[in-house]
């Protein structure tokens, strides 16, 4: 029977290159008959990832029912597979806080608290002897340069830079950095993008004490390039907010300059000053070092919530 590795919705190039890798690792040391697949199609990130590494993109799956599955990357019900319940779980490889999917069996669980799922697939390979293949240790190393934004993130941990060390060596890549700034501006691209793909692209939806909160993300090098977009996201987001959520919240990252522009939409935008302590005026504000959402913005907003 097949077994179906996942990420999480909207996936993102970690979600990607972590199916690809645990699908390999788990046909090699326990000889499954795994399925690397992913809940929707690729961002241009992971595309040219993919591409530049010469691997083959995930199979779409949306649907869980009947099926034994892998997570990757989450372990939020939200954002899951559909009918997760009607299938079977048989393992989790994450870096995120413990989510709230849950099993009537014993399962193979690696959730560490890294800058990367990627990170932590490079340790199960070690442990297991498991020789990477080239390609997937590039695509490997995209994840871990993207996930911690090329080590600047608070996320990055001492087992992140380690493992893109020893998979740049086995992928071949002699500059890292150079790879990862060209990743960074395929990211950063927003020409021919609809403002539902942009704000859509790292999109999470999140339970605050009973609010339905959604924050997303877009990561570019320099901030003047959404200069252009920026009302027209606002809309967006406001359209996204109207569809049954408190608060929309939109981070416009400039990972050079190290923080990010929070575009806001709430029925009571008083949380934010609550959570970073920075009144907002009006429908934006500058968080200055703050770049990522699982450490900094999350956490913030749940206790302002709550
Ligand atoms: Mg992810
Ligand atoms: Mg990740
Ligand atoms: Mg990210």
């Amino acid at each position: 029977m097949a077994v179906y590795v996942v990420g999480h919705k909207n996936p993102d190039t970690d979600s990607v290159a972590a199916a690809v890798a645990v699908a390999d690792y788990f046909k090699k040391a326990k000889g499954l008959d795994t399925v690397a697949a992913a809940q929707g199609g690729l961002n241009p990130e992971s595309e040219f990832v993919l591409n530049k590494f010469g691997v083959a993109a995930p199979e779409i799956v949306t649907d869980a029912a009947g099926k034994q599955i892998i997570l990757v990357d989450h372990t939020d019900l939200a954002q899951s597979l559909e009918n997760l319940s009607d299938g079977e779980i048989l393992g989790a490889v994450d870096h995120h806080k413990l989510g709230d999917v849950t099993t009537p069996n014993p399962l193979e669980m690696w959730v560490w608290p890294v800058g990367c799922t990627c990170t932590v697939v490079k340790s199960m390979y070690d442990y297991a002897g498991i020789e990477i293949p080239k390609g997937i240790a590039g695509i490997m190393l995209c994840a871990i340069l993207s996930d911690t934004v090329m080590f600047k993130s608070v996320t990055c941990t001492d087992q992140d830079k380690a493992a893109c060390d020893a998979l740049a060596k086995i992928a071949g890549v002699d500059d890292m950095m150079a790879l990862g700034m060209e990743m960074f501006k395929v990211k950063s691209a927003v020409e021919g993008a609809s403002m539902s793909d942009l704000v859509f692209r790292d999109y999470k939806d999140f339970d605050m004490s009973g609010n339905k909160v959604g924050i997303g993300q877009l990561e570019v090098v320099d901030l003047s390039i959404l200069e252009p977009v920026k009302a027209g996201l606002l809309d967006e987001i406001k359209k996204v907010k109207a569809d049954g959520r408190h608060s929309v919240f939109l981070l416009l990252t400039d990972i050079m300059k190290e923080g990010s522009e929070m575009l806001i939409v709430s029925d009571d935008p008083a949380v934010v000053e609550k959570a970073f302590g920075v009144a907002a005026g009006g429908d934006s504000v500058w968080l200055d070092g703050v770049m990522s959402r699982k450490k900094q913005v999350v956490p913030n907003f749940e206790k302002a919530f709550a």
